[in-house]
């Protein structure tokens, strides 16, 4: 009997292990393309990326103190830079800084195309400043890169599009299909010109059927034992919701506490929190880049496991859980940003509070991550709510065999050696999530290699980046009627 089961189970071990054996040595290397070569810059892009830095267009934290000197200089230097822009689009104003540009198509049946950027920056410390190879905002050009801030965000962007329908226009073309260029002015801060853009779109009936805007990039060195680059093209944006959590006990003299404060009451609770962790659950488009990318990973531990996802999900997942942005891939993520007790060092306070914010993974919703935040706490003395007011539940996915996807993959080839295009989604909120109200091809992306210094000290764009970006986007227009 025991000798029977033994056989048995053995039989069974080596089906499991040729089955696991023949998925890893299927799974094949994602095809590979050869790009095209690429058009070289116009004479006066470098020099017009440069002054675009030099104007240090900030954003408004609070759009009622826009600083209007930079934003009208900035407004005055497109005019000057893209003159064809200015005389062939049709160009309206959205909250005074925000634009729409319309460059009108000839075939009306067409959905336009959006693509979008943002010119607004984000401040420079000034304690940083002394540790920038350049001064922020000099835009000076060493080593065949562009240096400043707003040189990878959002400018690179803005720039690409509009040096690409300058030069378009300067050879005569018009496109089939609309083309909208829509630049927002405070992405950084509240996005609220990007929510005008769309709510202007939408009071006028405009779908599109592509938006491209920043978000994702190609990478090098971050996937393990994949050599290719990997260019990650956002197709859905995690939600976003930010609680208050409240605790109320009469405090009293430090000199003779209760077993328990508000303050003790508080952290007990977030310990709690933070310990207790969301469910993990790999979505599709996080399934299928690990399915792209494993084809070609020459670490055969990992391609075995991503190969065989049914039944290596578990590990799949402790492992992506090693990093920040592997475990944000899989779970929602709950964490305390801000506390706030206390007045006096010798007064034990009555009140204490938590700002916690979270994002939440595509298969969730708000009331779902409220619901977990009150049994992982437990304690009906810590009060929970709402709170600001840039919440959103998580976006819909753009399918990757939707037009825009397409669109993508297509025009990644010809831009990129190699490459390995694959879906992810944005742990972070854009501007474009709004505008998946007017359409079913949100994509984030950006041509740019591992991008160095946005946001941060020493942002910089690669003069070769700034070129791949040009064609990238030159490709795209010229290419918009293309059936997908
Ligand atoms: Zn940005």
């Amino acid at each position: 009997m025991l000798k029977k089961l033994f056989i048995l189970l053995s039989v069974a071990f080596f089906v499991l292990a040729a089955i696991v054996f023949i998925n890893t040595f299927k799974t094949k290397a994602w095809p590979s393309h050869k790009a095209m070569a690429m058009e070289g810059l116009p004479d006066s892009a470098i020099a017009h990326m440069s002054q675009a830095i030099q104007i240090a267009t900030i954003s408004p934290e609070d759009t009622t103190h826009i600083d209007s000197f930079h934003f009208n200089q900035f407004r005055t230097f497109l005019e000057k830079s893209y003159p064809l822009v200015h005389q062939h689009l049709t160009r309206t104003l959205i909250k005074n800084y925000s634009y729409i540009f319309e460059w009108k198509g000839t075939d009306s049946s067409l959905l336009p195309f959006i693509l979008m950027g943002h010119y607004d920056v984000v401040p420079v410390e000034p304690s940083a400043v002394k540790l920038w190879t350049v001064q922020p905002f000099s835009g000076e050009v060493k080593n065949n890169i562009i240096w400043g801030r707003g040189s990878v965000d959002d400018k690179s962007n803005v720039i690409s599009i509009l040096e690409a329908a300058e030069g378009l226009l300067r050879k005569g073309f018009t496109p089939k299909r609309t083309i909208l260029l829509c630049f927002g002015h405070n992405e950084e801060s509240t996005g609220t010109g990007a929510i005008a853009i769309v709510k202007y779109l939408k009071e006028k009936n405009i779908k599109a059927d592509l938006v491209l805007d920043e978000g994702g990039e190609i990478t090098t060195d971050k996937i393990k034992g994949v050599k290719r680059p990997v260019a990650m093209i956002g197709v859905a944006e995690k939600g976003y919701v930010t609680f208050e959590l409240s605790v109320e006990k009469t405090g009293g003299h430090s000199s003779k506490p209760d077993k328990e404060t508000s303050i003790d009451i508080l952290a007990k609770a977030l310990y709690h929190l933070r310990n207790k962790k969301t469910p993990s659950s790999l979505q599709e488009p996080v399934k299928e880049f690990l399915h792209r990318a494993s084809g070609s990973s020459a670490d055969f531990v990992n391609k075995l496991a991503m190969s065989n996802l049914w039944l290596f999900e578990g590990t799949v997942k402790k492992i992506l859980s090693y990093t920040p942005e592997g475990d944000a891939m899989q779970r929602t993520t709950i964490v305390p940003t801000i506390l706030e007790s206390g007045v006096r060092e010798n007064v034990i306070p009555t009140n204490a509070k938590a700002i916690v914010n979270s994002r939440i993974n595509i298969n969730e919703s708000t009331k779902q991550v409220q619901k977990f935040i009150v049994n992982a706490i437990d304690d009906d003395r810590v009060k929970i709510k709402i709170v600001g007011d840039f919440n959103t539940e998580p976006s819909a996915v753009t399918p990757i065999n939707s037009p825009a996807f397409k669109m993508m993959e297509e025009t990644i080839y010809k831009t990129v050696d190699d490459a390995i295009p694959a879906p992810f989604i944005m742990l972070g909120a854009t501007d474009s999530r709004v505008y998946r109200e007017i359409s079913n091809g949100v994509v984030n992306f950006s041509p740019l290699v591992d991008s160095k210094g946005f946001h941060g000290i020493d942002e910089r764009l690669p003069i070769a980046d700034f070129q791949r970006f040009f064609n990238f986007i030159t490709i795209i227009i010229k290419e918009s009627d293309k059936k997908l």
